[in-house]
């Protein structure tokens, strides 16, 4: 390790202070490491990502290693470059996970990816920590999930266990006659499939929380996620529901990160249903798309968070400093955001100021998170009335 000097460890808990001053190393270079980079950069750390694609939204912004996630030779480098590693996507090679907790500090840990790598194992762990799930059950055949979805009845949704994002790894099954195309469709990823009765909610919700490697635990307002097309497209804070369930959210996913013995963000994504319960949908032990609205309306951001997080500062305050509409910019919006961004418009009124957030990603493609807008406010729907009024997130988006 560099910079040993910097490196403290607290007797009292065993928990290492990684000082500021000090350099962390993150396994991927995407937008999550960019932010990651850019908040943690006022605190006084350094920051070296490692990643296949030179000059990518993190590489911009730090030191980089160009080199698969798998490369072995360089995880050892990014192990001897750096006081602390921390990972920006939850699909890191088991054998790299491992190297680098021999070699060097990981606080996260590799036993929460593997747990949150395969909705199996996530889902016996959040019922393990008192979470309710919707009722699911794991499908080897076309038999089984004839038999699961007769148990669970229609809608359902066949999901991969493994690799899926933003949607994708996934089928709705509305009728019985849709049963063998789901089965061909997702058997033929290789992957275990999972069939989840699909839960009949009034709205998503989401609830970042932080646990610090000395045990100290924090949650951010609840948002409420509009998707469209799988992938998440608005979060809404705060979310419109009573206060008793915003409550209810965030303790759960206190509950959860301590259950799971999280370190750093661990993102729960929750169904509220129309029966009032909350459902949980599924953690990422990463700072997460819906807690975006944080950098500019929060004291505290989710990427500051997480770095204090697994650095074993204190905390920071998560209070709401002004009520935000977060909207997403994929490809397909992102010459109309620049456009805008050149535009009068660009500052925003007295109702809505957005703060714009551009990742640096070279191809535009559609589907693609290439940013997102933070819209502060007064009251959200004026922020939702912008979006409209943009003119960038037409309908024709839409499902
Ligand atoms: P992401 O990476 O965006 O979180 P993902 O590919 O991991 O997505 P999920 O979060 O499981 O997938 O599902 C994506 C979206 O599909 C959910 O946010 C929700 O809108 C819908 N969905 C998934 N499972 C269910 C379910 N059981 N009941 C109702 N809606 C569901
Ligand atoms: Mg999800």
């Amino acid at each position: 390790m560099s910079e040993a000097g910097n490196v403290k460890v607290d007797g009292a808990n065993q928990a290492r202070v990684i000082a500021p001053g000090s350099t962390i190393g993150v396994l991927g270079g995407g937008q999550l490491g960019r932010m990651m980079a850019l908040a943690g950069a006022p605190l006084g750390y350094r920051f070296v990502a490692l990643d296949p694609v030179s000059d990518g939204p993190c590489g911009q912004v730090s030191a980089q290693i160009v080199a698969a996630y798998s490369d072995k030779d360089a995880a050892a480098q990014l192990a001897a470059q750096t006081d602390v590693i921390t990972y920006e996507f939850e699909n890191v090679d088991a054998e790299v996970a491992a190297l680098l907790e021999e070699r060097s500090y990981v606080p996260q840990g590799s036993r929460l990816l593997y747990t949150t790598q395969h909705r199996l194992r996530e889902k016996a762990a959040l019922e393990a920590a008192g979470a309710t799930v919707a009722p699911y059950a794991a499908v080897t055949s076309e038999a089984e999930l004839d038999a699961a979805l007769r148990r669970l009845g229609t809608p359902s949704v066949l999901k991969t266990a493994t690799g899926g994002y933003d949607g994708k790894g996934q089928f709705v099954i509305r009728d019985r006659s849709q049963v063998s195309a789901a089965y061909a469709e997702l058997s033929a990823t290789g992957a275990e499939l999972v069939l989840e009765q699909f839960v009949r909610f009034q709205c998503e919700i989401s609830v970042i929380a932080a646990r610090s490697s000395n045990g100290e635990t924090s949650t951010f307002p609840p948002a409420e996620n509009i998707h469209r097309g799988g992938i998440l497209h608005a979060s809404i804070v705060p979310a419109r529901v009573p206060a008793g369930v915003l409550a209810q959210a965030e303790q759960l996913a206190a509950t959860i990160a301590e259950s799971f013995g999280a370190v750093g963000l661990l993102a729960v994504e929750m169904f509220y249903g129309q029966d009032g319960k909350l459902y949980v949908n599924e953690v990422a032990p990463r700072p997460h798309n819906s807690g975006h609205y944080t950098m500019e309306a929060c004291v505290t951001s989710q990427f500051e968070q997480h770095v204090r997080a697994i650095c074993g500062l204190p905390l920071g305050a998560p209070d709401l400093r002004t009520p935000v509409v977060m909207v997403n910019v994929l490809g397909e919006h992102l010459e109309g955001v620049e456009a805008l961004m050149l535009s009068p418009e660009s500052a925003g009124s007295d109702l809505v100021r957005p703060k714009f957030h551009l990742y640096g990603k070279a191809e535009a493609k559609t589907g693609r998170k290439m940013g997102h807008i933070n819209l502060l406010c007064g009251d959200v729907n004026d922020a939702l009335a912008w979006i409209d009024e943009a003119g960038i997130w037409q309908s024709a988006d839409k499902d």
